[in-house]
């Protein structure tokens, strides 16, 4: 395991005092490590679990040449592109119950979808194509089809040997459908992530306490809880911590032997005059950046025994930016994926001016909406402050502002993070 200290000194041009957003994933990324255990889940349970392992396809799928269509089967190379084919009909073909016989020249079978393609033909005629020529025959007109249409292949979805999904896939509903079509009942997952979550601040109320003044009830604890969920962790909740060094110690300690990854709010400002800095440096290897983006700036990163620590700063909006922007991917790698990128960026038309300095990454609550002609457009939900959570509400995606980027005019392309499936 590397320290802190030779993960900084292999970034180029690192200051924990101006660190632009690419250099925290960076650090991150060199930071963590994937969990080891796994565990044979069913199928049914599979939904957003992590495959520990290649799942080689025991068979092929689909596993016999089938028909795509209703239709008639029939020898295809008796087409020709200037005449029309008439076929006398000898069978039929059901799915799940195969036609046996021989099919001669100037034969065809009654085909349904999914049917096993009757031995020697490849070639399905759609039933909308033809035209009845007597009791038992069908005429099919020049030129609507060519040999070979309307036959799927054995194993052109999945072929029995060859790999079917990758370790590190994280199964959605396509991946376990996909699993089932090959008969898997289980399937090896990497154990769930356990992620250890707690507020800091002694303004800071739960739910149930009565409001008092200069106080705020806890709302990061349960904006964590939601993305944790998203991602599949399993959640430790250890409330809000109060500022005295005896309960934070405590908490640092315990989240540390029970979780993978602890998450704390609040306390990492630069001047905040409280103990939680002074017991995560007592604790652990930890450093204390201050981030070259808005809103966010502080937050703390390390580690304590064997955990990864996430020290955000206390701001609702700030909390669920750094999380969405660093912790997701950092999390996404420790739980074993191989595919930690955010979701691809959309393009969307500004309908506002922005103000931005270059130097820093700007994450602006968006609301990305389609216009009359079909194209993207997006607005702010008005004020930006670290501390309005409605502005996440209404919000659909972030605007990312990128490092490089200055100010934007009405009508400038922008990029969003859309919070589909994600927030
Ligand atoms: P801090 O990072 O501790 O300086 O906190 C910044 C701001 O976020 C302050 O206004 C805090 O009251 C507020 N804050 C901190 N923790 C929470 C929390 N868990 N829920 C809601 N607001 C919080
Ligand atoms: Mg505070």
């Amino acid at each position: 395991m590397k320290t802190l200290d030779q993960i900084a000194a292999r970034l180029q041009g690192y200051d924990p005092q101006a660190l632009p957003a690419a250099a925290v994933n960076e650090f991150l990324a060199r930071l963590v490590e994937p969990v080891e255990d796994t565990e044979d889940v069913a199928i049914a349970d599979a939904l957003g679990r992590v495959l520990a392992q290649d799942v080689i396809s025991p068979l092929s799928v689909p596993p016999h040449d089938n028909s795509a269509m209703d239709g008639y089967a029939f020898d295809g190379a008796q087409l020709s592109p200037d005449a029309a084919l008439t076929l006398q009909v000898v069978g039929t073909a059901l799915a799940g119950r195969a036609w046996q016989g021989q099919v001669g020249p100037g034969q065809c079978v009654k085909i349904m979808t999914g049917a096993i393609m009757p031995a020697g033909l490849d070639t399905v005629v759609p039933q909308e194509f033809t035209r009845r020529a007597g009791e038992q025959a069908i005429e099919i007109p020049a030129g609507v089809l060519r040999q070979g249409d309307n036959r799927r292949h054995a194993g052109e979805d999945l072929m029995a040997g060859q790999p079917a999904l990758r370790q590190g896939e994280r199964l959605g509903p396509a991946s376990c459908g996909l699993l089932a079509s090959l008969g898997l009942p289980r399937v090896p997952v990497f154990r769930r992530l356990r992620v250890a979550y707690f507020s800091t601040g002694d303004e800071i109320l739960s739910l149930g306490e009565a409001p008092r003044e200069g106080a705020v009830y806890d709302s990061n604890r349960y904006t964590v809880r939601g993305l944790l969920d998203r991602l599949g962790c399993e959640v430790i909740d250890m409330g809000v911590v109060r500022d005295e060094p005896a309960l934070l110690e405590q908490a640092f300690r315990r989240a540390a032997s029970d979780a993978d990854a602890i998450i704390t709010s609040g306390g990492v400002s630069v001047g905040e005059a409280d103990f939680t800095k002074a017991m995560m440096k007592q604790l652990g290897d930890v450093a204390f950046w201050r981030i070259a983006m808005r809103p966010g700036r502080p937050m703390a990163v390390g580690r304590i025994g064997n955990s990864v620590l996430f020290g955000l700063p206390g701001n609702p909006v700030a909390v669920m930016v750094t999380f969405l922007a660093f912790v997701r991917p950092a999390l996404l790698q420790m739980m074993g994926c191989r595919d930690t990128a955010p979701p691809p960026l959309l393009r969307a038309r500004s309908q506002e001016a922005m103000r931005k300095k270059p130097g820093r990454t700007e994450y602006q609550r968006g609301i990305v909406s389609t216009t009359p002609d079909g194209r993207l457009q997006v607005r702010t939900t008005g004020n930006q402050g670290s501390g309005v959570l409605s502005s996440m509400v209404q919000a659909n995606g972030l605007i990312v502002l990128h490092h490089a980027q200055g100010s934007v005019a009405v009508g400038d392309e922008v990029d969003v993070m859309m919070f589909e499936g994600v927030v």
